[in-house]
């Protein structure tokens, strides 16, 4: 199949041109993202490849249907970038990678959390000045604290069980599910105001909803302890951006890490170091010694790359073939991965 790989990046390109090996697709790779400027590139390809921040709106799959593109091929889970009515009056089909390795990112998760904690960044920045002091990098044993998981699916189960079994945490969650085999583990399901409450370190997996968008807002900060320690590599706006700056300049949050960002859609996935950033939350967040900020690398390893081009190109020859897709986007779902 002729597919068009917009927003590539070298690592898509090296991902996807070692697992084409076992497929023999005709891989275009793009650097623009796609857009209405830029979706007349695809014309003449059967299928589009997209990421999160690629735009999938009317117009765009206007331009993709009259060049001749069947098939949208998201390589990330989400899908909220697609407009889905607009791809199924067209006769267009939308594929994704609905799972890929929880384990990249609830790994990541603990990474964040154990950097931030205790202060690693600031320790290895003043080693390589040769300042070997101590002062000021007092961190805190993860034994015995109590860490609230908000959402217990793959990530997120991963996550719990690490810190109770692997770090001897107390831990509570809370999902619409709980799951029995993480309460046999010890794990506490309770109310999600409790978990507010009581825990002082919060670690966030569910998914972005309107349910809970900005769960993390100025009165979940007002009621936490103080000191609390926040850590997000799911959506960035399940955090009220403004209200945890405040919460940081009172004190009453002790260390914030972050993958994801609110307004990540302006910033992530570029070098900017030679652009003026004006985004003056994200440079505030910045200036605080006990936030940690990655730019949404929580899937970066190789396993999961490895497993998104495997699945993206596996989706790509099923529709050439005319077989079932296992992986194709359900209009009626669209709110559920968003
Ligand atoms: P999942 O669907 O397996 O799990 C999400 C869980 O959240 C489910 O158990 C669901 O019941 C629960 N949930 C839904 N609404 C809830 C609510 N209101 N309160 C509490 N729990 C609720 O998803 P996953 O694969 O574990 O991914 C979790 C999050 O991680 C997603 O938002 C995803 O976008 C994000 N993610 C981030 C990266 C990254 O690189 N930073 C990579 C992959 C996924």
């Amino acid at each position: 199949m002729r597919i068009a790989v917009f927003n590539t990046k070298p690592y898509d390109r090296r991902f996807l041109s070692e697992a084409n090996a076992g497929f023999g697709h005709a891989l275009h790779f793009l650097e623009p993202r796609l857009e209405p400027a830029t979706a007349s590139l695809a014309a003449g390809h059967q299928a589009v490849c997209v990421f999160v921040n690629d735009m999938v709106d009317a117009e765009v799959l206007e331009t993709l249907a009259a060049g001749g593109t069947r098939l949208v091929a998201l390589r990330c889970a989400g899908f909220n970038n697609v407009d889905l009515a607009a791809a199924q009056r067209l006769g267009i089909e939308v594929v994704r990678v609905p799972a890929y390795s929880p384990h990249a990112v609830a790994e990541f998760t603990l990474g964040l959390l154990l950097a931030v904690d205790r202060k690693i960044p600031r320790a290895w920045a003043r080693v390589r000045e040769n300042n070997f002091a101590l002062d000021g990098l007092i961190g805190r044993n993860l034994h015995g604290r109590t860490v609230g998981v908000v959402g217990t699916g793959k990530i997120g189960a991963l996550v719990a069980r690490s810190l109770r079994l692997g770090f001897g945490c107390e831990v509570l969650a809370s999902d619409l599910y709980p799951d029995p085999a993480l309460e046999a583990a010890g794990i506490r399901y309770v109310p999600r105001d409790t978990l507010l409450r009581e825990a002082e370190i919060i670690s966030l997996h569910c998914p972005l909803t309107p349910e809970t968008h900005h769960l993390i807002d100025a009165a979940a900060i007002a009621a936490a302890r103080d000191g609390l320690v926040i850590v997000n590599t799911s959506r960035g706006a399940l955090i009220d951006t403004g209200a945890l700056i405040e919460g940081l300049k009172s004190r009453k949050i002790g260390a914030v890490a972050l993958d994801v960002y609110e307004q990540e859609a302006d910033l992530f996935f570029e070098d900017l170091s030679n652009e003026i950033v004006s985004d003056d939350q994200f440079q505030r967040l910045l200036t605080f010694p006990n936030v940690l900020i990655t730019g949404h690398q929580a899937f970066l390893t190789e396993e999961a790359l490895g497993a998104i081009a495997e699945t993206t190109l596996r989706s790509a020859a099923d529709a050439e073939a005319g077989k079932m897709l296992q992986n194709r986007v359900d209009t009626g779902r669209i709110a559920a991965s968003k």
